[in-house]
């Protein structure tokens, strides 16, 4: 049995430590944070089914609440789309649900350090061996980085030359995230979602939230200006009158959309959830892909140990799983950024190419008919907005590309080979 050490409580990490606990192994994990300051104090969304997925007991119902519907705005104000009422989604209250993952942890026999800020790794030769924590330094056969988007545990493997990659432009949203009281009755669409808001790349949202309170975010690509979030809290004020309210709280963060590190294993380490970059590139939501790769973390290790084969072998069935679709979406997200404006959105709202039934269909076409007509109709469109349509073919193509080369990933680890894939994952 393998002594294991889980730098941070992120949900990758924290799924790990369930499983591999439970399978016999010695887990210890240390958070920077106190148990009641973990996470953060607001909702955020998930599918319900990833506890069944990760063969997890679901969260106790006081926990969460049903998603919300939400409504895409177009950047003039002029157009909206509805999306589908959320069938099994839910809103979970993000500080509740860390805590119950380590309460979990705890009755598996992980042992949890609150208030333990791990501050760098014991490495020798080209292996991690350990971690420093205050003045000491705790031995290990393995380290799970679960630290989020900020690690420096990653980054001092990359300036060590043991690991490496391409930082790009729109890697991360620069958010400010803020909370009021709204008093009045919610409206029948109670989330709304403006993209490109003020001409801008990013989006800002203001929602009737959980628990009674309004729920404003203000994000945009590659950093948020003091000008940009005045600029869009001004305009969001005569739309959404609780944002006339006392502010109760709000916090600057950062949220990850850059598609998932080409190598994000070493000898003696492996990153996990955010700190691998994991989240789905577009919008950033990270709990489950985190949760998801924890659990096949986990399921490698207790199979073939925790020597790098079986590290390689999550990292081979990470990128099949999952990454392979996550790198599509990058690459079609940044050529969108690159290449589209407010102007070009507003069209394809205003063109109508776009409609609340895609949603409808998007989400039950596995089980359900396309709508009589509904192809011809949107062939239709296609032929007479073929303008708008046009430049989106060489960037599907493209991404589509990307996908494939991701997919290519080795699925024995060859140095030379594993070099040769990185640098052609990250050219397409
Ligand atoms: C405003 C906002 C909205 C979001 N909405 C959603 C959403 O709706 N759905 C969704 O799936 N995702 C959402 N996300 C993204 C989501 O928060 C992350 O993808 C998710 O938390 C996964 O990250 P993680 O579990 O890897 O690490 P994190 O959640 O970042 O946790 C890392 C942990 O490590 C600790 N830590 C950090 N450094 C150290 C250190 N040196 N030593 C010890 N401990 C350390 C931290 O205190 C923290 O507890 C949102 C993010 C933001 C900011």
């Amino acid at each position: 049995m393998a002594k294991i050490v889980i730098a941070g409580a992120g949900h990758g990490g924290l799924v790990a430590a369930i499983k591999l606990a439970e399978a016999g192994n010695e887990v210890s994990l240390y958070e920077k944070e106190s148990l009641s300051e973990l996470s953060y104090d607001w909702y955020d969304d998930i599918m319900l089914e990833v506890f069944d997925k990760v063969s997890l007991p679901c969260p106790p119902e006081s926990y969460y609440e049903p998603k919300k519907q939400w409504r895409f705005i177009s950047p003039d104000f002029k157009a909206s789309i509805v999306l589908p009422k959320p069938k099994d989604e839910i809103s979970v209250s993000r500080r509740k649900f860390a805590q119950y993952l380590i309460e979990l942890a705890k009755e598996k026999g992980v042992k949890v350090y609150f208030g333990k800020d791990v501050g760098g790794l014991c490495v020798e030769g080209n292996e991690v061996v350990g971690i420093k924590v205050g003045d000491g330094e705790v031995n290990c056969d393995l380290v799970i980085d679960a630290t989020g988007r900020n690690s420096v545990l990653r980054e001092e493997l990359v300036g060590l030359n043991l690991l490496s990659y391409k930082s790009k432009k729109y890697d991360f949203l620069g958010a400010f995230r803020a909370f009021y009281e709204y008093g009045a009755e919610a409206p029948d669409v109670p989330c709304q979602l403006i993209l490109f808001h003020n001409g801008e790349k990013g989006i800002s949202w203001c929602n009737f939230g959980a628990e009674g309170e309004g729920d404003l975010l203000i994000a945009r690509f590659g950093g948020l200006t003091r000008e940009s979030k005045n600029n869009a809290l001004n305009d969001l004020k005569p739309k959404f009158e609780f944002l006339n309210h006392e502010e109760k709280r709000s916090k600057e963060v950062s949220i990850c959309t850059r598609c998932s590190l080409p190598v994000f294993v070493s000898k003696g380490y492996a990153m996990v959830g955010d700190s691998a970059f994991m989240p789905m590139p577009l919008m950033g939501s990270g709990i489950e892909s985190a949760m998801k790769a924890g659990n096949i973390l986990a399921e490698c290790i207790i199979n073939s140990g925790c020597g790098f084969d079986a590290l390689w072998e999550y990292e081979y069935e990470y990128y099949k799983q999952i990454g392979g679709d996550f790198v599509l979406i990058d690459r079609l997200k940044n050529g969108l950024l690159e290449k589209f404006n407010a102007e070009y959105i507003n069209k394809v709202f205003a063109s109508g190419l776009i409609t609340s039934e895609d949603f409808n269909v998007l989400s039950t076409s596995q089980d359900a008919k396309l709508p009589k007509g509904f192809v011809c109709k949107k062939i239709k469109l296609a032929f007479k907005n073929f303008k708008l349509i046009k430049p989106l073919i060489p960037l599907l193509i493209k991404a589509l590309k990307a996908k494939k080369a991701a997919l290519k990933i080795p699925e024995k680890f060859n140095a030379k080979k594993v070099a040769k894939w990185q640098e052609r994952l990250e050219n397409k």
